[in-house]
Parts: C-alpha cells; sequence; structure tokens
C-alpha cells in the first residue's frame, strides 16, 4: 500500500551524501555523480518537480587543496567548501547539460530556513525555478556559515527543504541499501528493515554515526531527518544511490530501501 503511494509522487527532495559522490581519494567522481544525475534525470523526464540536495563540496575543495584529513578549524572548513562548492556545481551542470536539464544553486543556513519572511523568500525562489524546470541544487552555505547559525548536516538541511517545497517525498540516497537492524558494516548478520513505522529509542540505538573522514551524520542523522520530515507529514525512503535504477524501481512501487512512514505519535517527538 505504502509502496504504491510512491508511484504517484509529485514533488521529491533528493539528498544525495558525499560518499556516493567521491572515490576512494576523496575526489568528485564523474561516473559516480553522472549515477545520480541519471536517476534524477528520471524524475525530471517524468514531470515531478524535483530538488536536489547535494553534499560533497567541503570533500571536493579538500581534494582540490590537498588535504587528506578533515580540517577541525572552522576557517580551514570554509575555505574548503569555497573551493569545493563550484568545482560541484561545474560537474553538475555539465552532466545535467547533456540530459537537458538546467540547474540553479541555492546555499542557505539555518537562518534562512527558520525566519519567516527569509523562509517565504526562499520558497519563492523554488518556485520559480521549479516552475521554469530548472532543478535547484542545494547546500548549506558553508563558506560563510558558523556554529551558531547553521544547520549541520545535510540529511536535516533536506528535511527542513521538504516542507520548504512541500514535497511528498524524502527520498535520502546513501551507500547502504537502507536502515539495518545493526550497523552492516559491523555485523554480517544485520538485516534491512523494509518499513518503520516509529522511531523510538530501540530504533535510535540501531542507527550509527559514520567513520568516513568527508561524512557527516550517517545513518544517526537520516533518523532525525525522517522525523522531521514525517512532522510535516512527509515520508522519508533511504535507499542505495549507487544502485542503478533506483528512481525507476520506486516510481514502480517496488520494495527497495527503507520507507519511513511514522505513526502520529511519533511526528511529534
Ligand atoms: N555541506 C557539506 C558539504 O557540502 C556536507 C554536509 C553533510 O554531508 O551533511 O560538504
Amino acid at each position: 500500500m505504502e509502496r504504491n503511494e510512491l508511484k504517484k509522487i509529485k514533488t521529491v527532495v533528493v539528498k544525495v551524501g558525499t560518499s556516493i559522490l567521491t572515490d576512494k581519494k576523496g575526489a568528485l567522481s564523474t561516473p559516480l555523480v553522472k549515477q545520480v544525475a541519471g536517476e534524477i534525470g528520471l524524475f525530471h523526464k517524468k514531470g515531478i518537480r524535483v530538488v536536489l540536495v547535494s553534499s560533497g563540496a567541503i570533500a571536493a575543495g579538500m581534494h582540490e587543496l590537498t588535504l587528506d584529513k578533515k580540517p577541525r578549524e572552522l576557517g580551514e572548513l570554509q575555505a574548503c567548501a569555497a573551493v569545493g562548492q563550484p568545482l560541484l556545481m561545474e560537474l553538475y551542470h555539465k552532466l545535467f547539460a547533456s540530459l537537458k536539464i538546467k540547474v540553479g544553486q541555492i546555499l542557505v543556513t539555518r537562518d534562512d530556513l527558520e525566519h519567516r519572511n527569509r523562509f517565504l523568500n526562499a520558497k519563492h525562489t523554488f518556485n520559480k525555478l521549479l516552475s521554469r524546470k530548472v532543478l535547484p541544487i542545494v547546500n548549506e552555505n558553508d563558506s560563510v556559515a558558523v556554529e551558531e547559525i547553521k544547520v549541520g548536516d545535510n540529511d536535516t538541511l533536506a528535511a527542513y527543504v521538504a516542507s520548504l517545497v512541500e514535497a511528498d517525498l524524502l527520498l535520502i540516497l546513501t551507500d547502504q541499501d537502507g536502515f539495518y537492524t545493526k550497523d552492516p558494516s559491523v555485523h554480517s548478520d544485520a538485516k534491512l528493515i523494509r518499513l518503520v513505522q516509529s522511531i523510538d529509542r530501540e530504533t535510535e540505538k540501531k542507527a550509527t554515526g559514520t567513520l568516513r573522514k568527508t561524512s557527516i551524520g550517517g545513518m544517526q542523522t537520516k533518523i532525525k531527518a525522517a522525523r522531521r520530515a514525517a512532522q510535516n507529514g512527509i515520508p522519508t525512503l533511504i535507499a542505495n544511490g549507487q544502485q542503478k535504477g533506483i528512481a525507476k524501481q520506486l516510481l514502480q512501487g517496488k520494495n527497495i530501501g527503507t520507507l519511513f512512514q511514522l505513526r502520529r505519535a511519533d511526528k511529534r517527538r
């Protein structure tokens, strides 16, 4: 039933993490980004409004500046983001152009999303882009944002954006098939969960962070994002972005990834 409803989505926010955009050396990988672009291209082709929330700027900047450890100092991180964000956009521009999709960049901080006036301004920009069939590509404005005004991770940022554009699905693409009973990188008997209807302490315990040096959050922030999206009545699907045909299968109502469709009581926590 739930999966069938996904066939009818009209607006989707797709979040892609650094892990599915970069190679082992931490550089943006054209084949990997092309795979993501192909999935988004299908939504676009079907007339679905799509917004892309993409990480990868800091990793791309680190690679460009030949840093192999993620800097701790804020100024260094901001410099990486400043160098990496245009590289990320350059690649997206090129790959989406080959699919005849125009792109626009929107960089935001938490301030832009939590203050009514700024929220409405941002909403206006998104709607203009979408009505022109331009794909908005969103990231946190890391090169100027400081801790106090940051959302902090792109899973949460994507949940904010999903409510901003009144999406009917938040699709989080990652390097795992979905949400497991245990961390699958550590436990070989971990099982994929297909449907989550409530997030309790047990669910939170199953969600681990990330060990990757360029990534933020892991499953923990994805669970939080699913809860935030649910507060606005938006379901979240966590699926493997490295798997070809994920958008097609989703639109066919296939049982891919983990669907978070939270019950009412859970949405309020
Ligand atoms: N905004 C960060 C970047 O572009 C990523 C944050 C995240 O992955 O959650 O590198």
